[in-house]
């Protein structure tokens, strides 16, 4: 298998600008500024079937193409690196052992939508990644691939790296802009949309770092080439990130449509030894929870949607039988409740009421109607917000209760969770 994204990693040096050079670093900014027009790199990317790889699968060159060319406003890019999502670290890898990769990919989305400056907001967390990204900035400007004139052309581009403060929020592409702003991570209302009224007013392109750091390949290798590595709609590769009860939890990088059943028992060594899968979230903690019995799908954006769930952000969590999934559960609603940004009401008190229901059950203080009422409760959160944040809750929290229902009431019956009891035993 053709690797792309990851082909670099693991190596001395990888970060560097001399090392990118031996690999065709640059060679297809190259190309793109000088043998093509912007209309032909969007028609490139359309026809790649690239998707957005942050989490919401929207065709990357479509989004570009929503940019009003006749509106005389400054064009903005704007990168996601504000990698958040409970189960996710793969644009970490990208920033840290790639990060050329990703100014190359800036330079031709800038130039196909017509803008000269790019914001790169890293997650303020990321401190080794923030390093390399302005150490490769520096080494690109030195080498004309930044700046005035870049190339010995006529384009123009400048790229500002601007650390957030570890909101989960600003991953939503509106917070992360009113972020960049200099206000409160709020999420907005849409429309108007970015492409149209975006960063300061202007029309803007916001994109995951792992989505532009594919742009490069594509341009240099044609589109054709990476729409066959994937499958249908979904081009090229992705990395997967595995964590959990997993016996090689680590990144992954493979075609879309790869089956979840090989990446978790051949990729990822399968379950510990002595155990069995119980539950897979899929595409970070946002996603529906798939059961043991559902992993064989594809995992691309359109077959984990046709099965209820989502390809997210790439970070599939495994959990064994050793996994109390009301404990799950609370986990994920602890994390909602703690990072709704509190903007809207159904969001605000729905996740903080879900997590007290579904923590008072876990602790055996369960009340009669307390599992009854939890469908209810989570199911009037999405679609009833601001921003997707509440659907997250909804689909995450909701499944756990739909899927493992029997374990909520056990808890509720029983006033104690076996599970628990049984592993603190075997663990004496
Ligand atoms: Fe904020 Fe939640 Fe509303 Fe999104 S859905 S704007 S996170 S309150």
């Amino acid at each position: 298998m053709q690797k792309i994204l990851t082909r670099h990693f693991n190596q001395s040096d990888s970060h560097r600008l001399d090392f990118y050079l031996r690999d065709k670093g640059y060679e297809g900014a190259r190309k793109a500024l000088t043998q093509m027009t912007p209309a032909q790199v969007i028609d490139e990317i359309k026809k790649s079937n690239l998707r957005g790889l942050g989490g919401a699968g929207f065709a990357t060159g479509t989004k570009w193409s929503f940019i009003p060319q006749s509106n005389p406003k400054p064009k903005y890019l704007v990168i996601n690196a504000d990698e958040g999502e409970p189960g996710t670290f793969k644009d970490k890898y990208i920033l840290e052992q790639d990060p050329h990769a990703l100014l190359e990919g800036i330079i031709v989305t800038c130039f196909a939508i017509g803008s000269h400056k790019a914001y790169v907001y890293i997650r303020g967390e990321y401190l080794k990644s923030i390093e390399r990204v302005h150490g490769a900035i520096e080494e690109a400007k030195q080498k004309g691939f930044l700046g005035k004139g870049i190339m010995g052309t006529s384009f123009d581009l400048e790229i500002i790296v601007h650390q957030g403060a570890g909101a989960y929020i600003c991953g939503e592409e509106t917070a992360l802009l009113e972020s960049l702003e200099g206000k409160k991570g709020f999420p907005r209302l849409k429309p108007p949309f970015p492409a149209v009224v975006g960063l300061f007013g202007c029309p803007t392109v916001i994109n995951n770092v792992e989505t532009v750091s594919c742009v490069p390949p594509i341009i240099l290798n044609g589109a054709e080439w990476y729409a066959k590595l994937g499958c249908e709609r979904n081009g090229g590769n992705r990395i997967f990130c595995v964590s959990g009860h997993v016996k090689k939890p680590g990144i992954y990088e493979l075609p879309l449509g790869t089956m979840l059943r090989e990446i978790i028992y051949e990729h990822a060594g399968g379950i510990r030894d002595g155990h069995q899968l119980k539950a897979v979230v899929p595409g970070g903690i946002s996603a529906s929870i798939l059961t043991a019995n559902e992993i064989d799908v594809k995992m691309d954006f359109d077959s984990l949607k046709a099965v209820g769930s989502m390809a997210g952000s790439g970070g599939i969590i495994v959990m064994d039988e050793t996994t109390c999934m009301v404990w799950a559960a609370m986990i994920a609603a602890r994390f909602f409740a703690h990072e709704s940004c509190g903007q809207c009401s159904p969001c605000r008190e729905g996740s903080g009421w879900v997590y007290r229901n579904v923590k008072r059950i876990y602790h055996g203080e369960g009340r009669k109607h307390d599992v009854a009422n939890l469908p209810g409760i989570v199911g009037n959160i999405g679609g009833n917000t601001i921003c997707a944040f509440g659907d997250a809750v909804t689909m995450s929290v909701g499944s756990y209760v739909q899927k493992f229902r029997s374990e909520f009431e056990y808890h509720v019956s029983q006033g104690k969770c076996d599970l628990l009891l049984n592993l603190q035993e075997s663990a004496r």
